[in-house]
């Protein structure tokens, strides 16, 4: 079998984009004739598609995509679903959506590495929102054998399970309660640009997940991790209907502005970091990352502001110079990650010299197997008459 290593024959001199801070750690980034990055040029094609683009057509997307989220979930008791982790996206998307006029169910996602503030912070949200919150917690020791084959496995994405179990978690809870929206944090002037070897790009692919799992679990079968297969998926979005939105590109989001306004009206608090309010992802993406694969997130996520014009490339070099987090604090997450991996120094550090293996070394999802093809054909009936008869019902209720 044939080891897909880091592509190690593009040596390049160290270089850094015009424009915004991301540089040639990423193997996968180029420059123009005038030293501005592929990834800003994403980004622009990104920002004239929804930021940029006319306010009135703007607003009118949203007030579509709204009256329409509330004309199918008239009725009901709630008529969308959003992942809520107390970080700064999803917490402003629960804001937003309940000054639209909004119902929705927040779900949760209770991986075993919420930080205390974390728990505060959703406590505050929730009260001051009058939310309904469902908190799904997921069977640790499954879950720790999935987030340390992981680990053992070398592949530079160790978030994937848990965003991909979130979002089968969301889906599954959507259908138990007939609700057709989940609401997504995903957004363009926070996250936009990541480099494409800094993270894997298809989050849902169960297959690459699996294979994984089997290769460095300890041989147990999964049995109370929700599926999110291709069948799961395809059952999900046609025949329930199930829609991913992603809110926040529809209305304006000034990162600082924002962080002003949650801490004001629902007593949030900074991490100090983005997606920080879990230890785990804190460790991982201020100390795993830099040290076992030279990558440094913080270049992208300050790059998607300084395209925005939320901050200076200035400001985003001096907060590049600091640590990634307080090193009294990192050595303290090294120490809790550690104990809860039940894992020794040895064995720490050996993880940590292990040479990267790419995710596709372990086998992808493959949408053109004989089996799912068969199945959808299978399915397109069905799918025809529900898709139809949602139509009808839609058309007779406007
Ligand atoms: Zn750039």
């Amino acid at each position: 079998m044939r080891i897909l290593l880091l592509e190690m024959t593009k040596v390049q001199e160290y270089k850094q984009c015009k424009r915004c801070v991301l540089d040639t750690t990423s193997n996968t980034i180029d420059f123009d004739e005038n030293g501005i990055c592929n990834y800003c040029h994403a980004f622009d094609r990104q920002l004239t598609k929804f930021i940029t683009i006319d306010p009135q057509l703007r607003k009118r997307n949203l007030d579509e995509m709204v009256n329409y989220i509330k004309l199918c979930g008239e009725n009901k008791k709630y008529d969308c679903i959003l992942g809520l982790s107390g970080g700064v996206d999803s917490t402003y998307m629960a804001y937003m959506a309940k000054k639209l006029g909004l119902r929705p169910m927040a779900v949760h996602f209770d991986n075993g590495w919420n930080s205390e503030l974390a728990v505060k912070n959703i406590e505050n949200i929730v009260s001051k929102l009058e939310l309904d919150l469902i908190t799904y917690v997921i069977n640790w020791e499954e879950f720790k054998e999935m987030q340390l084959a992981y680990l053992k496995a070398s592949v530079v994405d160790i978030e994937v399970p848990t965003d991909q179990l979130i979002f089968a978690a969301l889906h599954k809870i959507a259908v138990q309660n007939g609700i057709k929206f989940i609401l997504s944090g995903s957004n363009i002037v926070t996250e936009y640009g990541m480099p494409s070897d800094w993270a894997y790009r298809n989050k849902s692919d169960q297959t690459n997940l699996l294979n994984i799992y089997k290769a460095f679990g300890r041989g147990k079968t999964l049995t109370t991790l929700p599926k999110f297969d291709l069948f799961k998926k395809f059952a999900y979005q046609s025949l329930h209907g199930i829609q991913t939105l992603a809110l926040l590109n529809y209305i304006d989001f000034n990162k600082a502005e924002v962080k002003k306004l949650i801490t004001k009206e629902l007593n949030w608090r900074d991490y100090g970091g983005k997606h920080y309010e879990s230890i785990f992802t804190r460790f991982y993406q201020g100390y795993i990352l830099p040290v076992k694969f030279n990558v440094d997130k913080r270049k992208a996520h300050l790059s998607a502001l300084i395209c925005s014009g939320q901050i200076t490339k200035e400001e985003a070099i001096a907060e590049l110079e600091e640590e990634t987090y307080d090193p009294i604090l990192q050595r303290e997450d090294k120490e809790f990650v550690k104990k809860k991996f039940d894992l020794t120094e040895l064995e720490f550090q050996d993880i940590l010299k292990r040479t990267r293996v790419e995710h596709e070394f372990y086998g992808v999802e493959n949408e053109s197997a004989f089996s799912f093809i068969t199945y959808k054909a299978i399915m397109a009936l069905p799918v025809w008459g529900v898709t139809n008869w949602r139509r009808l019902r839609n058309k007779l209720k406007r």
